[in-house]
């Protein structure tokens, strides 16, 4: 664990109890601490508008375990060429230097709800007035017959960022012409409705490139439809001819099992056999800490107040991003950066009376299909009948010009680059 020195400053006040902090906290006692869990787009965005526009009158601690963070967002992105990995790892330093968050590089083990506090992995305790719990997904590894936690290396999912993601590419490029890539598409809801099917493109794309034009990337999906089904299918076509095959479930009648030893996949309708590479991407649920606080089911995901992000089992708590059920909301990067600008201005409105605003919330996810050509869905949302509606809703049309495609494109490079820079400078 590696805290910084403001961390041991803030931790030890906690720690010596010097501070009692009540709920909730008001104007005029000791500064109010919120602590934050998860430092991807939701977390990092929270804790960053948390510090900023409170102007150093919240103590704001950062909760994540690694280092650095990989951005799941454009690792299609690198898989098909159009990035080097370099581009999408981001450091947390500026948070600590500019913001003057605390960073605590460790993993949260519980959250003691009675007491507000978070257990960090030592053991130290992390009390708070307001807690922001955003810590992604994970992964059934159940879900798919035959595949496991062991498994995951030979047949990779690149569903979490990182080494996985690097497999993914590292098995595209030792696929011979001819070879057959199995992808065992997720079941709803999962982490980026778009992103398997912008996997299969960004395949296509690379192996078309390399002249292993005969190569053929199966999609075993077990939904009825997938997201922009209706743009991609058409694309693919134009840019692929046959090298893309989805194959919904009446079709494919289920997946039975996978063997990772033989890289097989049998489905009620038809054995895979020595697949070239199977991309299992598995059932999936809110991450492990959002569980176990028993914010969230076994297994599922964290009902919230569509007005607020507030967990509806918790009032001190808030979930962002990919843990928490948002209504018509996707689970996207761009949904949980605008999801935690909402706690954030909630919680600050809470702790120090700052004006509150209603609730606002956008959507888009871009999807590359090849050099130049990207097709985009998204939306706006609000809080309706106690979910998170969608009030206007977009999506890329089938057939638009080559001119719209590259526009889009440079959309979703700029928007890549002020997400970026939203959550970490
Ligand atoms: C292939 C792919 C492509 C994608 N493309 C896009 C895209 O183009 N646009 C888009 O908007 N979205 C995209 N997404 C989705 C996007 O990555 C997620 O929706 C987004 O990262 C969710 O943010 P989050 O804060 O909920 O979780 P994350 O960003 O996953 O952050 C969670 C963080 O919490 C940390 N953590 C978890 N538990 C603990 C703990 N107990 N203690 C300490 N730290 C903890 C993790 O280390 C992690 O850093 C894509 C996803 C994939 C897989």
């Amino acid at each position: 664990m590696s805290i910084n020195r403001r961390s041991f400053m803030v931790s030890s006040l906690a720690l010596t109890g010097a501070t009692v902090l009540g709920a909730p906290a008001v104007l005029g006692q000791a500064k109010p601490r919120v602590v934050v869990i998860g430092g991807g787009a939701g977390g990092t965005t929270a804790a960053k508008y948390i510090a900023k526009d409170s102007q150093g009158a919240i103590a704001v601690t950062l909760v994540e375990e690694n280092d650095s963070y990989q951005t799941c967002f454009h690792s299609n992105l690198y898989i098909g060429g159009f990035k080097p990995y370099e581009a999408i790892v981001h450091k947390y330093d500026a948070l600590a230097k500019n913001h003057g968050i605390t960073l605590a590089h460790t993993r949260a083990t519980a959250i003691d709800r009675d007491k507000k506090e978070v257990v960090l992995a030592s053991g130290q305790r992390l009390p708070y007035d307001r807690l922001v719990v955003s810590p992604g997904i994970d992964l059934k590894y159940d879900s798919v017959p035959g595949w496991s936690k062991e498994a995951e290396e030979a047949m990779p999912h690149g569903w979490k960022p990182g080494k996985q993601t690097r497999l993914i590419k590292e098995k595209l490029d030792k696929v011979p012409n001819g070879g057959v890539i199995v992808m065992v598409a997720p079941p709803n809801p999962y982490r980026c409705p778009p992103g398997p099917y912008e996997r299969a493109s960004m395949f296509a794309h690379v192996l078309k490139a390399t002249g292993r034009k005969d190569a053929r990337i199966i999609i075993l999906d077990p939904k009825d439809k997938f997201s922009k089904q209706g743009v991609f299918q058409p694309d693919w076509e134009k840019r692929y001819g046959t090298m893309i095959e989805w194959i919904g479930p009446g079709v494919n009648d289920g997946i039975k099992s996978v063997d990772p030893a033989t890289n097989t996949v049998v489905t009620g309708f038809e054995t895979y056999k020595n697949c070239a590479f199977v991309n299992v991407i598995p059932a999936q649920m809110a991450g492990a800490i959002a569980q176990q606080a028993g914010l969230a089911p076994a297994g599922g995901f964290c009902a919230i107040d569509a007005a607020s992000m507030k967990s509806t089992v918790d009032p001190n708590i808030f979930v962002l991003g990919d843990a928490s059920i948002a209504g018509a909301m996707p689970k996207s990067a761009f949904s949980a950066n605008s999801q935690a600008k909402v706690a954030a201005m909630v919680i600050r409105g809470e702790l120090t009376g700052a004006r509150t605003f209603p609730a606002r919330y956008t959507n888009t996810c871009w999807s590359l299909v090849d050099t130049d050509d990207a097709i985009k869905v998204g939306g706006r949302y609000e809080p309706k009948d106690g979910k998170i509606a969608e009030v206007e809703g977009f999506i890329s049309k089938p057939g638009e010009t080559d001119e719209v495609r590259k526009a889009t494109q440079e959309e979703n490079m700029s928007w890549y680059a002020g997400i970026i820079a939203d959550m970490f400078s």
